[in-house]
């Protein structure tokens, strides 16, 4: 079945936690059939009042559609679920967050199994899912051919976007996102962190940051741009040499508000490093290269 039909694809959704249960939702809301599973049963009766079929096993889940949502809790809740059901002719869509190598690792498993297969990275909490406006989106890589057959169907929860053939891409993606997204939180721990002991409300604080970060992030453009070129003191606006000799400012700071600077320093010390390699009209873009390592870590 593809989604050229006016009939709704239906949707086998295995695995009802918070962001199943979500999509599933999305999907019985905009009127595709909709069959869901899960380990403790009890979580589909809500789905079930509302118009979802509940498979008694993930067998028979699987074997009631051809297209099978997995939003699982890791790799190995996958593996488990999956082993004792038919995938041949299946498409499985894994929505289920994992790394790379294991989503590669999954898709071979599902191709030997007579599957198609597509992995995901759902960018969104189950708050955003159903709600286009939130922004929320899903990574996909995988089949393309599969991705653009499902395309509509797998745009009804959150947008889609597709990162290419190697079913690695979208866990691949998805950590690079949520790792930036957390050097971002690393460093408003520690601007509240500055402020805690002054008398300053931190609500009145928080719309500057946000809108400091906001205005900060598009620097990310000039970064991808030096990259691809090699040359890092490509449209540079503050040098390396500048940004270095401000640092004891900023750990000065930190020890006069009785702050750590332990958020700072590992970053701090690779900015001195590359100084100590490179020109200093270069801009924080060598950085990058520094952290790269010949081999996988442990
Ligand atoms: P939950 O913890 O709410 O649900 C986990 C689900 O996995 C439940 O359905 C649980 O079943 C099932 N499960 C766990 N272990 C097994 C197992 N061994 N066999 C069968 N089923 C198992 O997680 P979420 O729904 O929030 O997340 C699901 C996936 O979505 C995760 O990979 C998560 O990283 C990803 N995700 C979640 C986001 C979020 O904000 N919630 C955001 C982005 C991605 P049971 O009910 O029986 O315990």
């Amino acid at each position: 079945m593809t989604d050229t039909t006016t009939e709704k694809t239906p949707v086998t959704l295995l695995g009802l936690g918070t962001m199943g249960t979500a999509l599933a939702r999305a999907w019985l809301t905009a009127g595709h059939p909709v069959t869901v599973w899960n380990r403790t049963p009890s979580r589909a009766a809500a789905l079930a009042a509302e118009g979802a079929r509940v498979a008694r096993t993930a067998a028979e889940a699987v074997s009631a559609n051809p297209l099978i949502v997995a939003c699982l809790l890791d790799d190995t809740s996958v593996e488990e679920v999956l082993t004792d059901t038919t995938l041949t002719d299946k498409d499985v869509v894994n929505l289920t967050t994992t790394t790379p190598a294991q989503a590669r690792t999954r898709a071979k498993w599902a191709h030997e199994r007579g599957a198609r297969y597509l992995d995901g990275g759902i960018m969104a909490v189950p708050a955003m899912i159903g709600a286009p406006e939130s922004g929320g989106y899903v990574l996909y890589s995988g089949s393309g051919p599969l991705f653009e057959q499902h395309r509509p169907t797998l745009a009804v929860p959150a947008g889609t976007r597709y990162v290419g053939e190697d079913p690695g891409h979208a866990a691949l993606h998805d950590v690079a996102l949520l790792s930036a997204m957390y050097g971002m939180f690393a460093g408003a721990a520690h601007a509240f962190a500055l402020l805690r002991k002054e008398d300053i409300d931190p609500t009145t604080f928080a719309p500057l940051l946000a809108d400091w970060l906001s205005a900060m992030a598009p620097a990310v453009h000039r970064t991808a741009d030096q990259l691809r070129t090699g040359d890092y003191t490509k449209g540079v606006v503050s040098t390396l040499a500048m940004q270095v000799a401000g640092t004891p400012t900023f750990l000065a700071t930190a020890r006069d508000q009785g702050v750590s600077p332990e958020l700072l320093t590992p970053y701090f010390t690779l900015m001195h490093r590359r100084l100590t390699e490179a020109t200093g009209e270069e801009d924080l873009t060598g950085v990058i290269d520094l952290l790269l390592r010949s081999e996988p870590t442990a």
